[in-house]
């Protein structure tokens, strides 16, 4: 456990939702990242209680993945004065509800709409509890990703441009566009930063910001000099996000879900595979199922962990 000056709340969730982070004064509080919907009376009850009889004021979004602001559609319920800010790059498509631009269809996850206020730019400040907090952009994992910076005490909420062990899915690159070099240049900037503690979008806080930078990298040269790695961590990383939301499933319907998810047939069909789809598929949960994420058998698929 880091101990965290007075006025930062930090919530480690399981990896279906994103971490949160609270900050707090007796005038104002600001939470950013809602988690994954199927959470939202969690994350409430999380807020709630930390926040006793106060009301929320603002709901910040590093980006706009459905395990980052799945949790936004209840917080506006129940925090009827609530301003929402999310990263500029998307705020059209929030304002015109589309669950595909937004990657919701694409991932076959779910987000349940909710409405902005404002948005947020790079070089953006804000105080609380007389300390300065800037925005960043921080594109790679996501194009409109935001990173932001508590420069008094040196505390980077660092969403998923970088864990202790690695990064996010470079989602671009699902689709053909490259990012890689977005991936590295976002690294650039957290270097300059030069923070004393993170707070990742997922996974525990760390201090050890040279190693994570080190350890990203070289994970980053990996998917450069291979990028059928990268996609198939991705699809991976599909697969695991549903079996968290879904726990158990008959494999049939877990198929199904699959063979309809956008994103995990552009995958299959990368690097010229050769494989059936279903093939393709079995191997995947298979290759899960080694690395101990799941069990699998003829007939149903369970998550672990
Ligand atoms: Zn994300």
């Amino acid at each position: 456990m880091h101990t965290l000056p007075n006025g930062i709340i930090f919530f480690e969730r399981g990896w279906l939702s994103s971490n949160n982070v609270l900050l707090h004064d007796d005038t104002q509080s600001i939470l950013i990242d809602s988690g994954y919907w199927t959470h939202a009376k969690q994350t409430e009850a999380l807020i709630k209680s930390a926040l006793q009889q106060r009301p929320l004021s603002k709901l910040l979004n590093t980006h706009l993945h459905s395990d980052h602001c799945g949790g936004n559609a209840q917080l506006q319920d129940t925090f009827p004065n609530l301003e929402t800010l999310i990263p500029p790059g998307h705020a059209s498509y929030v304002d015109n509800w589309d669950a595909a631009a937004l990657t919701y269809t694409p991932t076959g996850q779910h987000c349940p709409p909710f409405t902005k206020t404002g948005v947020l730019h790079d070089g953006d400040c804000f105080k609380i509890t007389g300390k300065s907090w800037r925005i960043h952009a921080a594109p790679g994992h996501d194009p409109h990703s935001i990173i932001v910076f508590n420069e008094n005490d040196g505390i980077l909420i660092s969403a998923d441009a970088l864990w202790e062990n690695g990064f996010g899915v470079v989602f671009p690159e699902i689709e053909g566009l490259s990012a890689f070099d977005d991936v590295e240049s976002t690294l650039r900037v957290i270097e300059r930063l030069n923070p004393k503690l993170i707070l990742p979008g997922h996974g525990a806080a760390f201090t050890d910001v040279k190693g994570a930078l080190w350890r990203a990298r070289t994970r980053l040269e990996q998917f450069r000099n291979s990028p059928e790695k990268h996609s198939t961590y991705a699809a991976k990383v599909l697969l695991k996000f549903k079996l968290l939301e879904l726990q158990k499933s008959k494999l049939i319907d877990y198929r199904e879900w699959a063979r309809s998810t956008q994103y995990l047939q552009i995958l299959h069909k990368t690097h010229l595979n050769a494989m059936s789809f279903d093939s393709w598929f079995i191997e995947q949960c298979k290759s899960l199922e080694k690395s101990k994420a799941c069990a699998v058998n003829e007939e149903y698929i369970v998550n672990i962990n």
